[in-house]
């Protein structure tokens, strides 16, 4: 799958609920309505659509939300998706977790042949999680970073830059990941969606951490690319990476590979633009595939060139009013 602009799509990533047991305050406004039951894809339908990416080209999938492991039966897709693995046709099913559920899932996660996986992690001080998640406990998470270790799992973390908070911790973070075998990547809070708040107040650019880091850690440019919008550093002292995600510094799109499914089956081309193709309609119309496979044509052609996010005074509104957990990140 080529889209008009030359760029092979080979990854999609699947919000398989807009549901979550936290609500972390650069995510989610204290109250939200969830979508209703009849408007979120069954697992048939959510499977329909991702078989019909494998066999186009897609290689790599990851089920994100929403909080995807709060989702009732999501084992069960995990399962139906990891046959996949089996073939060869997908080379790697992943997820990006809160860690809630991990305690539970790990194990099982990892004989369905999950490999690798990404846990949101903010802060290690119990009173600021509790703050961030406003429903989170740091005890539940850090046990199911654990099981996730004794399972196999490769780890790594993700952790958005807060001022006031992130830049208070980065020595505690960079030796947590080191003891554990973790990878870490900072990411930029990017304006999405209504969060009752302000986000300049939070902002903190990832130059500043990474000119925080390099104040006591010897830091040196990796030549890494690990086909995301990522960018490297490796710390001489822990032998680590560390990746910075910069969407609003930083173009990294001419070599964007993915696309998005929602929970209700919208398909959007770009994290950063509001254009999309809605393909529950066409699984729900049609048996056949035939008009799957047209759908997706037409989002290749319209997938765009590149975002378009600013968060700056005097502009603090959401860029675009949808939340980060419609699109999984
Ligand atoms: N619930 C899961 C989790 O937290 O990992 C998966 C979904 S969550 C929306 C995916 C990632 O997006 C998380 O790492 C989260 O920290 C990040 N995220 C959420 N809102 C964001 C925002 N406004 N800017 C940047 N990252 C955000
Ligand atoms: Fe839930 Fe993840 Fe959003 Fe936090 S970042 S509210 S855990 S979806």
């Amino acid at each position: 799958m080529k889209d008009t602009f030359g760029r092979t799509i080979t990854y999609l990533r699947v919000s398989v609920t807009d549901r979550c047991d936290f609500r972390c305050t650069y995510c989610m406004a204290e109250d939200m309505t969830f979508l209703p039951r009849q408007e979120i894809l069954s697992f048939e339908e959510m499977e329909r659509i991702c078989t019909a990416f494998i066999n186009r080209g897609v290689t790599k999938i990851r089920l994100t939300g929403g909080e995807p492991l709060v989702r009732h039966g999501i084992m069960d897709l995990i399962a139906q998706l990891s046959h996949h693995l089996k073939t060869g046709a997908l080379k790697e099913l992943t997820l990006t977790t809160n860690g809630s559920q991990l305690s539970k899932r790990a194990d099982q996660l990892a004989e369905l042949g999950v490999k690798r996986i990404n846990v949101s992690l903010d802060t290690l001080n119990a009173a600021r999680f509790a703050e961030i998640t406003r429903h989170g406990k740091l005890e539940t998470v850090l046990a199911g970073l654990e099981a996730a270790k004794q399972a196999g799992l490769k780890v790594k973390i993700n952790t958005v830059a807060l001022k006031g908070q992130t830049d208070e911790e980065l020595d505690d973070l960079l030796q947590f990941v080191a003891d554990n075998g973790f990878d870490l990547t900072f990411i930029e809070t990017m304006p999405l969606g209504e969060i009752g708040g302000s986000r300049v107040d939070h902002y903190l650019p990832l130059t500043e951490v990474r000119a925080n880091i390099a104040k006591r850690w010897t830091i040196e440019e990796s030549d890494y690319n690990s086909g995301g919008p990522a960018r490297y550093v490796d710390v001489a002292e822990t032998g680590k990476r560390i990746g910075f995600i910069t969407p609003l510094s930083h173009g990294f799109c001419e070599s964007c590979n993915r696309m998005r499914l929602t929970c209700k089956g919208t398909l959007f081309m770009c994290l950063g633009q509001d254009g999309n193709v809605d393909l529950r309609e066409v699984v729900r119309s049609s048996e056949s595939n035939e008009p799957l496979q047209a759908a997706i044509d037409k989002a290749l052609n319209l997938k765009p060139e590149g975002h378009e996010f600013i968060i700056e005074e005097g502009r603090d509104g959401p860029a675009l009013n949808r939340h980060m957990s419609v699109t999984g990140g």
